[in-house]
């Protein structure tokens, strides 16, 4: 995030302050905002935001108009809609004029952000391929985030049985050493005015009464009032817990809410390794199951000693929670929750109420008793009503007289058209946040009293852990499921494979392409890509930065360019292209340029051959001879054009490209002998001054050699007589480096841009022959080859051409990195 502009555009003031004067700022973004579709347009031209958030339902000028007339502009602003639930159908039209995204309302904090950080990525230049690296990198991530949550709820499910406390304590702190790989788990807790500890380590499970009494230890301390600790100290002697026990790296979260019941941490004593804010939030989820466990094993303890009635209600408790953080499944969730609380009190009606923090307002998401229809559409403001006042404050409230209540708000009432007497309300509450309330209306056989509360709290702490981890659950595996549609539907061919050089994932087009099924997942990619040469092109070496391409041709003459690149710390992705079009292109183009330099070449020899003839011959007189000089040198200097451009459309086309390993020490022998002789014809000293060791290119030999011979060739033609001219040759940064350096004439600073272009030649350099057409192959070459040339020159001091490629990534044969001497 960097101050990007962002502007506003939506009748609602209410959203308006909030987007601009809260949320964007705290992203760090810039903001504007405007009211209407007219004046939204006026500021985008006048402001150019970098993204415009935009209501579909704007007054007047619709979202849509203010679209459509952007479009009328040429207006390319990256813009992402705001809609509400059932726009769906302008939505899609919207996107048709050209919206990036859209947000439905009431949106989350998290949705925004991300779906700016999103767009705004994409409108960067060169986008594309970073959104590919993003989309696989994201893919790998939610998988393992899913991965997380499916092994937390598998512990959630081992600790809802009827356990022992010492059970529950000990399952507790192996998951979390499990979760977050530490080296060892500790756990304390309040009891009384002790606070025995219990550790895990090397799957030992140990009870230390006198381990450390966090009340000394501020840190812990902070914990105990419902803080988190997590903190690394990889020098010196670490973080001192108390002088006997050390640590190199610590997280500590508290276990419950009011009350406190005690610490869970997880340490590295040895190891310097820190945690992440993804071990943290773990380790806060797993810290509520075992809060919930906990509190489970305790009304059990309590059962024996209660009469029948209460043991019965225990045991619905106990089912209920165990029932309730069983399954990830955001409905199924809801619906058994409300059901059995409805089972359990005597009432006419109960439901579950989450809060829209942005909208500041509650939902109904699962209720019994009133028609569920209409409970769904009500929309309670946070000032409203008794729920209201307990997601406001995070208190319990209750009343047997409701309709006489101060906070009572009767429009659900009209709305439902039931009639509220009794109500408690109770506070669902998820790592010190308050995600909305539990509400029971109308108990049947007494009036509400504080034993109610005290049980709706109890399962309202279940309740706060299973909906925010279903609405967690459900928003990555959402995000997954987009992100692996995207992957399977992409018109390319795309096959991940793992860090052991396994098939991950591989989509429609890979498997039709490579025949192969879905099965071959989990499979060694050499054991079932069947065509050898990609299958070696997947495994072969790469670095983290390094990507690579081959192009093949199937068995049913289609031509593919393979791209592998590497996903760090997952593998690596091959993406293939089909290029048939393209070569078949390049293939006529081939065929042409044989003709042409055939059919035009050979003519034009035998016009230079027979004016030498008659220049000859020796019966001439004087003009005539001289006419017959001209037709030759004309005739040859349009053969040396004809061999020029016929190279230069060879090496654009990609056209018969021979690569090999290359060393730049054999390629400046052979130029310096070829250019030998021009040289001492203008008594020019070249001289040579290459690095002993310089690492082999991946080049077209032929060509390699007219690159560094045209700029060598160009540096005597421009140097003034018994001059010098220098060739330096090393490696840096994965790259060859030549540079041609001459003291003659220089170029214009005004020529330079132009000087690479084809047939440009400088005013000044008329006097000497040329055609223009050198440093445009040398360009070509050094493009075809991955590379890049440049110069640097003063006008009458000299210039300095410089021809950069990558050094080859293929292992060097045992022979390609020898030293040359010089
Ligand atoms: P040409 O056949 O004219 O040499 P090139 O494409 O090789 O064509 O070069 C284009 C122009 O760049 C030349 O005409 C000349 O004006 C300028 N040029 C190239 N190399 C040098 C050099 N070493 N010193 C000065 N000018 C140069």
């Amino acid at each position: 995030m960097s101050n990007e502009l962002i502007l506003v555009i939506d009748d609602s003031r209410e959203i308006v302050k909030h987007l601009t004067e809260h949320l964007l700022p705290a992203f760090g973004y810039r903001s504007l905002a405007a009211f209407d579709g007219r004046a939204g347009v006026a500021m985008i031209q006048r402001h150019q935001p970098d993204l415009v958030l935009l209501d579909l339902n704007l007054p007047e000028m619709t979202g849509l108009d203010v679209l459509q007339r952007l479009a009328q502009l040429s207006i390319r602003v990256p813009v992402v809609l705001m809609t509400g639930y059932g726009s769906e159908k302008s939505a899609i039209t919207a996107f048709r004029l050209g919206a990036r995204d859209y947000l439905i309302k009431p949106f989350t904090t998290d949705e925004v952000r991300e779906t700016l950080q999103r767009v705004l990525s994409q409108a960067q230049p060169g986008a594309g391929e970073a959104q590919l690296t993003q989309l696989r990198q994201a893919n790998a991530e939610m998988s393992q985030r899913l991965q997380e949550m499916k092994q937390l709820l598998r512990i959630g499910q081992a600790l809802a049985g009827p356990l022992e406390m010492q059970e529950v304590i000990r399952r507790g702190l192996a998951a979390a050493v499990h979760l977050t790989q530490a080296e060892e788990g500790v756990m304390w807790l309040v009891v009384g005015n002790e606070m025995p500890a219990f550790t895990y380590t090397n799957s030992q499970f140990t009870e230390m009464p006198a381990l450390i009494q966090p009340t000394h230890a501020p840190n812990l301390a902070d914990v105990l009032q419902g803080k988190t600790w997590r903190q690394s100290a990889f020098s010196g002697t670490g973080i001192l817990l108390t002088e006997a026990y050390a640590a190199r790296a610590i997280l500590a979260v508290p276990l419950g809410e009011t009350p406190v019941l005690g610490i869970l941490a997880v340490v590295n004593r040895t190891t310097p390794r820190s945690f992440s804010e993804q071990q943290q939030s773990l380790l806060k989820m797993l810290s509520g199951f075992i809060v919930g466990a906990m509190q489970q094993t305790r009304a059990r303890a309590d059962q024996s000693t209660q009469p029948s009635t209460d043991q019965t209600e225990a045991r619905t408790l106990a089912e209920l929670t165990r029932g309730i953080t069983s399954s990830l499944d955001l409905k199924q969730v809801l619906r058994q929750a409300i059901h059995r609380v409805h089972a359990l009190w005597d009432i006419e009606a109960s439901s579950i109420w989450l809060l829209n923090e942005s909208r500041r307002s509650l939902r109904v998401l699962a209720s019994v008793g009133v028609t569920t229809g209409l409970m769904s559409k009500i929309e309670v403001p946070l000032n409203k009503g008794l729920v209201g006042y307990t997601v406001r404050t995070g208190k319990w409230i209750y009343t047997n007289d409701a309709r006489n209540h101060p906070l009572h708000h009767p429009a659900i009432d009209d709305i439902t058209g039931f009639s509220t007497r009794s109500l408690l309300c109770v506070p669902l509450v998820f790592r010190q946040r308050i995600i909305g309330a539990l509400e029971l209306v109308n108990k049947r056989s007494a009036p509400f009293h504080t034993q109610d509360v005290e049980r709706a709290i109890f399962i309202a702490t279940a309740l706060a852990v299973a909906v925010a981890n279903a609405l967690l659950y459900k928003q990555a595996h959402s995000r997954q499921r987009q992100l692996a549609a995207t992957l399977e539907y992409s018109t390319s061919p795309i096959m991940i494979i793992d860090t052991r050089q396994r098939v991950l994932l591989l989509n429609r087009e890979a498997r039709a392409r490579l025949d192969l099924t879905s099965q071959v997942v989990g499979q060694p990619v050499e054991q079932v890509v069947h065509f050898a040469e990609l299958a070696q092109f997947i495994v072969q070496p790469l670095t983290d930065a390094g990507s690579c391409q081959l192009q093949i041709e199937m068995p049913d003459e289609t031509v593919w360019l393979c791209m592998l690149g590497p996903i760090p710390g997952y593998g690596r992705v091959l993406i293939m292209q089909d290029i048939t079009t393209l070569h078949h292109i390049a293939t006529i183009k081939s065929d042409l340029f044989t003709t042409i330099s055939h059919d035009m070449r050979a003519p034009l020899a035998s016009i230079i051959e027979f004016a030498s003839l008659l220049r000859d011959s020796g019966h001439l007189p004087d003009v005539q001879r001289r006419y017959a000089t001209y037709i030759g040198n004309a005739s040859t200097h349009m053969l040396t054009m004809l061999n020029d451009l016929l190279d230069l459309a060879r090496i654009n086309a990609r056209i018969n490209q021979a690569r090999q390993l290359c060393q730049v020490h054999d390629t400046l022998r052979d130029v310096l002998a070829d250019l030998q002789g021009n040289a001492i014809l203008k008594n020019i000293t070249l001289r040579l001054k290459a690095a002993e060791i310089i690492p082999p290119i991946s080049a077209d030999p032929m060509q390699l050699r007219q690159a560094i011979g045209n700029l060598v060739d160009n540096a005597i033609k421009y140097s003034p007589a018994n001059s010098e001219v220098i060739i330096h040759a090393y490696s840096a940064n994965g790259a060859v480096l030549v540079q041609v350096q001459d003291k003659g004439i220089g170029i214009p600073h005004s020529d330079m841009p132009f000087i690479f272009d084809r047939f440009y030649r400088v005013q000044t350099s008329h006097s000497v022959e040329g055609n223009g057409l050198g440093l445009a192959i040398v360009r070509s070459i050094a493009e075809a080859h991955g590379g890049q040339v440049w110069v640097e020159s003063e006008l009458g001091a000299g210039s300095t051409f410089t021809l950069q490629l990558p050094a080859s990534t293929l292992p060097p044969a045992p022979d390609t990195q020898t030293a040359v001497p010089r």
